[in-house]
């Protein structure tokens, strides 16, 4: 009786202590799209009254970027010059182009925030790296980078927001308001079609329209409606054009069709065509130069929008309105946002690091993810957590991604110090352990994993000592884990069902290995969720073969755009609108891990579906509700996912689309009724005949489950 007792306060304390921190739940937190203080309207009347004084010259000179970072300023019309700053994840603290610049927070990959499924704590990671804009002078923050993914050996993966364009669009919206509601301007990039870093100046995507509809433009679709004021387009061709200077990419598809009326500027060295630049609809060429000393920008010459525009003037082929157009819809932003009536650097926000530190905490805890627990083996207690050892890599370095995107972060707590902070001073590390060590261990943490980059592409296969090392200690000890940092799916395929554990931790930031040791230690019950699915082998994945026969995966930059000695050479999109599950499921490929999918120290229980309606006009919404209860002892939250399925459309549709999900807090025995909405576009395909949208009337199955491949309630609507 006595020991009931003392294991129910034990209990009791957990569930106090869990749920105190399981699920960010900003207060009132509801997405609202971003107003800028000052409307665009009166901006626009601003910036055209500025043009007004200024030499063609002067204008020229703001339409391409100066000191590779910064724009141009002009103190007599009291233009400041502006600073721009990778990246999604933090700031990335160049020192010799701003000594202003201190320091910034890492936080977990934008990978890693996706796998939170939670849009209110992307505002607060994206408010965060806002503020330390502010604190550090930078006016534009170069991400969110929202390409989706296609393959999983892409190099860039963890900068952007995973397999699916609703969830990334949920998570992008909320991200650019986050970060606009500090001052500082949001940069949706890469536009468009820029899905691999693989030769990347070299690659034309070739994507159907209904493909870039469906797939590729929502979440920056997303991003426009919630307010973003700038765009960066890609390295890649598409269909035949380079994106920055295509007037299909700009000024058909994001500015008439998307309506979208912030800045739109070149990924670095991008373009090379000043001419069709101009025309395009681009509005800021970047860096705006070559590096000057550098002989292989000899080789390309100059082709930059800066030194051209007024020969091209004088020989009729673009016009002095062109250049005002482009200077003025830069004016125009940083007007409406209130930057050339204060200053960028504000130093008061340095005292809000603090928090920061809490907000990449709190996104690791939620997004870190549990792919396996046999026989419940986490959390650990007893024997297993007296006597931890620790092999691998990123034990004592922290797993980041490199390329602009990188961010070193500051009181970085590695692998080995956050265990011990939570397990004591008797966890070990063994770089080089013995059978002997392995065997005797209470439990053993095997961290592996890969450090991608920007620049390159990964093979998705684990290098081999890795492998060698998870079976070796599989076969030592049946007490351990395998904690997997990385960037995107990586091959666990021969060793999944030999361990007992995984734990994807993604890049998880500079303390993002304290909620490790959380999980272990079961004081954070996981509840992240896969963004994407983990295919058992490449050739099983959609964007298999699109490396050209002949060439090879490389490492290492490559001068593509400066020396381009490699033809340019195509990606065909030939899965279309099948990417991720929508692709394994309709193949009826099992993947190893299915997108959505992530376990918990508890369960949960879904029952008592409700439709507002059994049928709905087109154009009509549809509320799902259903009951969610947590059955297990723990408080826990569950990613509930409703995905729809047209059953009698009359062209090609995916088995399965998410259209709404929700995170769900629960303590142990307690319900909730959760509620989702689907919007009328949310049965819609895009038509290539009327080049729009199209809700076929007819049945359409409601898929509500815990991951794309589990699901536990089955409902249908149909549209008359
Ligand atoms: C990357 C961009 C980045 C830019 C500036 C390029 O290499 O593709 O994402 O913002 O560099 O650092």
């Amino acid at each position: 009786m006595k020991k009931s007792i003392i294991i129910l306060c034990g209990l009791c304390l957990q569930t106090f202590v869990l749920f105190s921190q399981t699920v960010e739940k900003l207060e009132k937190y509801h997405f609202k799209p971003f107003q800028t203080p000052i409307s665009l309207e009166v901006a626009d009347k601003r910036a055209d009254s500025i043009l007004a004084l200024m030499s063609l010259d002067e204008k020229i000179e703001m339409i391409g970027g100066h000191n590779s970072f910064f724009t141009k300023g002009f103190e007599k019309y009291h233009i400041p010059a502006f600073y721009f700053s990778d990246a999604t994840q933090g700031v990335h603290i160049r020192k010799n182009l701003d000594s202003s610049t201190q320091k910034s927070t890492a936080f977990p990959c934008p990978l890693a925030l996706t796998a939170t499924w939670n849009p209110a704590l992307a505002f607060n990671y994206a408010k965060s790296i806002g503020e330390e804009c502010r604190a550090n002078n930078v006016a534009v923050l170069l991400g969110p980078g929202l390409n989706i993914y296609r393959i999983s050996q892409n190099g860039r993966n963890f900068e952007f927001f995973g397999e699916d364009p609703f969830l990334a669009a949920r998570m992008v919206e909320s991200y650019v308001v986050g970060m606009q509601s500090t001052g500082t301007i949001t940069t949706m990039k890469h536009f468009l079609g820029n899905n691999t870093d693989f030769h990347r100046r070299r690659t034309n995507s070739v994507i159907d329209e209904r493909t870039i509809h469906e797939i590729y433009l929502p979440a920056f679709k997303a991003g426009v409606d919630a307010g973003a004021m700038s765009v960066m387009t890609s390295y890649n061709q598409v269909n035949g054009e380079w994106a920055g200077q295509s007037d299909y990419v700009i000024n058909q598809l994001l500015k008439k069709e998307l309506g979208f009326k912030g800045f739109v500027m070149t990924d670095w060295w991008s373009v090379y065509d000043p001419e069709k630049v101009i025309k395009s609809g681009q509005d800021l060429e970047m860096p705006g130069a070559g590096n000057p000393g550098d002989p292989q920008f000899k080789e390309i010459g100059d082709i930059y929008v800066r030194t051209n525009a007024a020969r091209l003037i004088k020989e009729g082929k673009v016009s002095e309105a062109d250049v005002t157009r482009m200077a003025k819809t830069m004016m125009r932003a940083f007007i409406a946002m209130g930057m050339y009536d204060r200053p960028v650097k504000d130093a008061a926000y340095l005292q809000k690091y603090p928090e920061h530190e809490k907000a990449a905490l709190q996104t690791a805890r939620e997004g870190i993810v549990l792919l396996r627990n046999d026989g419940k083996l986490l959390p650990l207690s007893g024997n297993r957590k007296k006597n931890i050892l620790v092999v691998g890599q990123y034990v004592e370095n922290i797993a980041r991604g490199l390329g602009s995107a990188e961010v070193m972060g500051y009181n970085n707590i590695n692998m080995i110090d956050a265990l011990r902070a939570e397990f004591g001073p008797t966890v070990t590390y063994a770089q080089h352990p013995t059978d002997e060590q392995l065997k005797t261990a209470g439990f053993v943490v095997v961290s592996i994993g890969t450090s991608d980059s920007e620049g390159w592409d990964k093979p998705f296969d684990l290098p081999a000592e890795s492998n060698a090392l998870v079976e070796r200690v599989a076969n030592l000890n049946k007490n351990m884990v395998v904690v997997v940092s990385a960037g995107g799916g990586l091959n666990m395929t021969d060793w999944n069902t030999k361990v007992p554990a995984i734990i994807y931790a993604w890049y998880a930031g500079q303390n993002g290995y304290t909620a490790l040791a959380e999980i272990l230690s079961g004081k954070t019950n996981p509840s992240g969720k896969l963004p994407i699915s983990i295919e058992k082998k490449f050739e099983d994945s959609p964007g298999a073969g699109y490396i050209p026969a002949g060439m090879k995966l490389y490492t290492g930059w490559q001068g593509d755009y400066i020396a381009p000695k490699i033809p340019v050479f195509d990606i065909n999109y030939k899965e279309g609108i099948l990417v991720g599950y929508r692709w394994y499921e309709t193949k009826k490929i099992e993947p190893l891990y299915p997108f959505g999918f992530g376990l918990s120290y508890t369960t949960f229980e879904y029952s008592k579906l409700k439709l507002s309606s059994p049928e709905i006009n087109k154009g009509d919404g549809l509320t799902v509700e259903f009951e969610l209860k947590n059955t297990g002892i723990r408080t826990g939250a569950e990613v509930t996912q409703l995905y729809i399925k047209s059953m009698n459309s009359t062209v090609n549709r995916p088995v399965k689309e998410l259209k709404a999900f929700a995170k769900t807090e629960l303590k142990p025995g307690e319900s909730q009724r959760v509620t989702l909405q689907l919007k009328s576009n949310d049965f819609a395909y895009w038509d290539v005949e009327s080049h729009g949208w199209v809700v076929e009337p007819g049945i359409y199955n409601l898929l509500i489950g815990a991951a794309s491949n589990d699901i536990k309630l089955t409902g249908k609507v149909i549209i008359k």
